[in-house]
């Protein structure tokens, strides 16, 4: 081998090492050119930006409070419960929840407004909450954007050029596509957190089902058509089938749900 060669193998040896992180979800190494604190300094930075522009958050601190206890009680029981987890309910009217590197992880007033249970709310946070432990919004954010884009941005002053870039990322970033196997991961995992948090798991086909019923609402996120709609409440109801058949009666809470959400949504 020659000498240069040698160097530039090293070289790579060396990247692919201090990029290599286990996603917990599978087990299996991937590169991952995010450190996980760079991941918390983006989801700092974005998390205000991506605030304002769905709306800010529902200025009603009983739904606030409601949505977080929810989120919290299913990052404990996540395969990251140390990180620190935010969830904030967005005042606008799209169906749509999504999450940002870092633990932050959002929900709309259209989702709220479409579902029945407190354990259909769960599924959809669950589904979340998956996006953020196994980083798959950091892997997409690396491929689709750049990291050097989004960090220069993070400690980009306040300048009106730099304002401009920001709002631009943050949209891009509200727009981000995870992949097929992202969205079934999240599926998947997301309906053993839901089990692990005490929430009957039939809740999260139930939710798919309420939001493709809805024409006119496309989500973000969690009603993402790949894999299709179809296709997500099959694996669903195979894995509640196999591993979830003799589970005893679990939480579904509708009147918790009708009572903290439904009748305080227009209470503000
Ligand atoms: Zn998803």
């Amino acid at each position: 081998m020659s000498k240069k060669l040698a160097a530039l193998t090293l070289t790579l040896i060396t990247c692919l090492c201090t990029g290599c992180a286990v996603n917990p979800i599978t087990g299996r190494q991937r590169l991952m050119l995010i450190s996980e604190e760079q991941d918390i300094a983006i989801g700092r930075k974005y998390a205000p930006q991506i605030e304002k522009q769905m709306g800010g958050k529902i200025p009603n601190p009983a739904i606030q409070h409601y949505i977080d206890t929810v989120g919290q009680n299913i990052a404990s029981v996540s395969h990251n419960p140390t990180l620190q987890y935010h969830f904030a309910a967005l005042n606008h009217n799209s169906v749509n929840a999504f999450a940002l590197p870092g633990g932050y992880v959002f929900i709309t007033k259209g989702m709220l407004e479409k579902l029945q249970t407190e354990a259909q709310l769960a599924g959809i946070l669950a589904h979340e909450l998956v996006h953020v432990v196994a980083r798959h919004s950091s892997e997409v954010i690396s491929r689709q954007i750049g990291v050097n884009i989004l960090l220069s941005a993070v400690t980009a002053d306040e300048a009106p050029q730099a304002v401009t870039r920001v709002t631009n990322l943050t949209r891009q970033i509200i727009s981000l596509k995870y992949s097929r196997e992202h969205e079934q991961q999240a599926d998947l995992a997301g309906l053993d957190y839901m089990v692990r948090a005490g929430y009957d798991p039939h809740a999260m086909i139930e939710a798919m089902q309420i939001l493709q019923s809805q024409p006119d609402s496309v989500s973000i996120d969690f009603f993402s058509t790949h894999p299709t709609p179809q296709n997500r409440i099959a694996y669903l109801t195979e894995k509640i089938q196999t591993r979830y058949r003799n589970l005893p009666p679990l939480r579904t809470a509708r009147q918790d749900y009708q009572n903290a959400i439904l009748n305080q949504l227009h209470n503000y």
